[in-house]
């Protein structure tokens, strides 16, 4: 996602909300934001992904590999010592860099893609045009099959896009994706459904993960919304909260159990996040022994 209004990144803490000044919905509060929180639960599935990336990587790599094997891990060229900028690129050294970085290169690249189909998203519930982007196009048509699939008039059953909600009770605030009206009720009657988008290149529609339910019960029960000139609305009752899931060949709706249950553990997680915030492990230093008098016992001894 594109930095929402009034967010801002605060080094080796992410992203907050507010410290805006006058004028500003937040005024002078500073409010972690929704992923935040939720980043502070250990999330199982990544390492494995990171190391399979690691893996290929490495078979990728192979010919380099086998070149640099009677090397030192350090290579001939001393690029442990070098700037990555100065580094030769071919020596053992360099060859095991590549490795590790690859991991983390993929995830901003997915990254990027989440943010472009987001903005996509978003530009058609606003009616605005985007330039033609060819890796967005497959999940924009997914997103286009599922408003048609609910039959989803964007005039009527739109309620918000990309509206930020703050929590000052429970010091916190968010941006979410989609406030929907959805034929869930008796004689399919319309609700009012949260809805956050997800896109991936790999997973399969299906896939949802624990921490998920925390963010959506974050921006479900936030009580206040601010809307594009700042002005401040109460946030309406969701009959739910869904994941949308996109990928380049389906999509698949996901209704979460996001209820005052989540948004208890969510708000567990916003204190457990601000704490660690608010240390500065830093400054913790060992202790010095103090210098004590000889025991009296060893000396008679
Ligand atoms: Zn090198």
């Amino acid at each position: 996602m594109t930095e929402p209004k009034h967010a801002r990144e605060i080094k080796g803490k992410g992203r907050y909300y507010g410290a805006c000044g006058e004028g500003c919905p937040f005024g002078g509060d500073l409010l972690i934001s929704v992923t935040n929180a939720q980043s502070v639960v250990n999330k199982p599935a990544l390492p494995p992904s990171a190391a399979k990336v690691t893996a290929e990587t490495a078979w990728e790599l192979l010919p380099q590999m086998v070149a640099t094997s009677r090397q030192g891990p350090n290579g001939p060229n001393g690029c442990d010592k070098k700037r990555v900028a100065e580094r030769c690129g071919t020596c053992r050294f360099c060859v095991t860099s590549a490795m590790k970085a690859e991991y983390k290169a993929q995830w901003e690249s997915k990254a990027d893609l989440g943010t472009a189909v987001h903005a996509h998203a978003h530009a058609h519930v606003f009616g605005q045009p985007m330039p033609y982007d060819e890796r967005v196009e497959p999940f924009i048509d997914q997103y286009l099959r599922f408003l048609d699939a609910w039959q989803v008039d964007i005039d009527r059953h739109v309620e918000a896009a990309e509206t930020t909600v703050i929590d000052r009770k429970n010091r916190y605030a968010g941006t979410g994706d989609i406030w929907l009206q959805l034929p869930t009720g008796r004689a399919m009657r319309r609700e009012l459904w949260l809805i956050d988008i997800k896109t991936s290149l790999t997973k399969p529609p299906t896939a949802v993960y624990p921490d998920q339910v925390l963010q959506l019960a974050g921006l479900r029960f936030a009580p206040s919304a601010v809307l594009p000139d700042d002005s401040e609305i109460d946030v309406p009752r969701f009959a739910g909260a869904a994941l949308l899931n996109l990928r380049t060949n389906a999509h698949a709706l996901i209704p979460l159990p996001a209820d005052r249950d989540a948004h208890k553990a969510f708000v567990n997680a916003v204190a457990l996040q601000g704490y660690f915030h608010g240390l500065d492990a830093k400054a913790w230093t060992p202790f010095d022994v103090p210098a004590l008098p000889e025991p009296k016992s060893r000396k008679a001894a």
